[in-house]
């Protein structure tokens, strides 16, 4: 495992008014490539602080990543500190004082004095460049540490870290990841399942990621617990079972989209709340017209009647959200659109047309196919429309790769 350690510095970020970002942006890119970040620290402008919290870093951290304190002014000593810690003179590499002095001149400016002091660099220190600002940044490799010295302000920071610096992390050990997906079952659910598996790992990195019906579990390990890795993930196959619906970077109307065009079966989709969302996704995917019917989005009541043929009794007897009219949309799509498979969706997305026994979030969604006994499920699913509308489609594209892996 890489563990790394963020120093924000700046005397600005100890007052009540600034507040150190840049670390929440490393962190995210850090996580995605499999790198812990362990601790972070704000420190202000103090040469011998610096160099305390870098020692204390350089400690317990592979890779230690500054943001701050590169700019042209006398309290700007992030290289100054560095350099003292390493042990390495400050050099004036010319290159680099050519692209500052040209900076200023495209601009129609002479270069200030000041600004020859971004042009040392650290003896034997990688320059990184600034595509949006004048101060480039620094890579350091001393006692099999990984050291960044990046600039303050967001906007430079992030685009240099992204094309300089993050490619450079943990460059000489390749991380192998596994991506298993995971469909309608809730993080806290696949955690505990997993505990087995994950309470074992050593090099193995293991992360939850969660969206609305979707969790994607990463294991990330170094080349060498390649091993470790594939037994995680064979385990994890095991322990979730038909839970794990794709891995790697497949979405789960590809992978419904794959088994369609396998069976030879065409499908037919008739949405209330989701309002074509499912159609949407469904025809997201290339190819799909060779499966893909039609849709119809039946919104009001009368429109569940002339278009799907859902008998007006059955609404005034259960309501337009119900069991019945969601198995009577089913079949109704599949006869008129004269298909193998007829989904429907109805629910309440809210905010407003919740009651006690039917709450926003209520959702039925029905499957017909040919052949076989209509099924209907009830949801309830947490969260405002949006969220609602997306667990509905999700649910939907779910229970029919479900029923499609029975080989119905
Ligand atoms: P400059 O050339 O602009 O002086 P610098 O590398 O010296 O760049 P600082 O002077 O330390 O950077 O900070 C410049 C500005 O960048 C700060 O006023 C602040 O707005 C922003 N900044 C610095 N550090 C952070 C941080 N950790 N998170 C968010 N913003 C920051």
């Amino acid at each position: 495992m890489i563990f790394a350690e963020i120093l924000a510095i700046g005397s600005e970020m100890l007052t009540p008014f600034r507040l150190d970002t840049n670390s929440l942006y490393l962190t995210r890119t850090l996580e995605e490539r499999g790198v812990a970040v362990i601790a972070k620290m704000i420190v202000g402008d103090v040469q011998d602080r610096i160099i305390e919290a870098l020692d204390l870093a350089s400690r317990r951290s592979n890779v230690i990543i500054c943001s701050g304190g590169l700019g042209p002014t006398i309290d700007d000593i992030t290289k100054e500190a560095a350099a003292s810690f390493l042990g390495l003179p400050l050099e004036l590499r010319p290159d680099v004082l050519v692209t500052i002095e040209e900076r200023f001149r495209r601009r129609g400016l002479r270069m200030p004095e000041g600004n020859r002091r971004q042009a040392m660099i650290p003896a034997g220190g990688t320059v990184l460049p600034n595509p949006n600002g004048s101060a480039p940044g620094v890579y350091l490799e001393s006692k099999g540490r990984q050291f960044f010295l990046l600039p303050g302000p967001p906007f430079e920071l992030e685009a240099m870290w992204e094309q300089y610096g993050l490619p450079l992390v943990g460059k000489d050990r390749p991380l192998q990841r596994l991506v298993l997906r995971v469909a309608m079952l809730p993080e806290s659910k696949v955690d505990e399942m997993l505990g087995p598996v994950t309470g074992r790992l050593r090099a193995t990195g293991y992360t939850i990621l969660a969206s609305p019906g979707e969790i994607e579990i990463h294991f990330l390990a170094p080349e060498d617990s390649a091993q470790e890795l594939a037994s995680a993930a064979e385990e994890t196959r095991k322990l979730l079972g038909h839970h794990v619906y794709a891995e790697g970077a497949q979405t789960l109307e590809e992978v419904v989209g794959r088994m369609l065009r396998e069976s030879g079966k065409k499908i037919a989709v008739a949405e209330s709340c989701t309002g074509g969302l499912l159609g949407s996704r469904i025809t997201d995917v290339p190819g799909s017209s060779t499966y893909f019917e039609r849709g119809v989005v039946a919104y009001s009541n009368r429109a569940k009647v002339e278009l799907l043929s859902v008998p007006e009794e059955t609404i005034r007897r259960s309501g337009a959200v119900s069991e019945p009219v969601a198995r009577a949309m089913a079949e109704g799509i599949r006869r008129l659109a004269r298909v193998d498979v007829g989904i429907a969706i109805t629910g309440i997305a809210g905010p407003d047309g919740g009651t006690a026994e039917k709450p926003v979030g209520t959702v039925f969604v029905g499957l017909a196919v040919e052949g076989n006994e209509t099924v209907v499920e009830r949801f309830s699913f947490p969260g405002g429309r949006n969220r609602i509308k997306f667990f509905s489609s999700q649910a939907a594209l779910n229970m029919l790769r479900l029923r499609m892996l029975k080989g119905d």
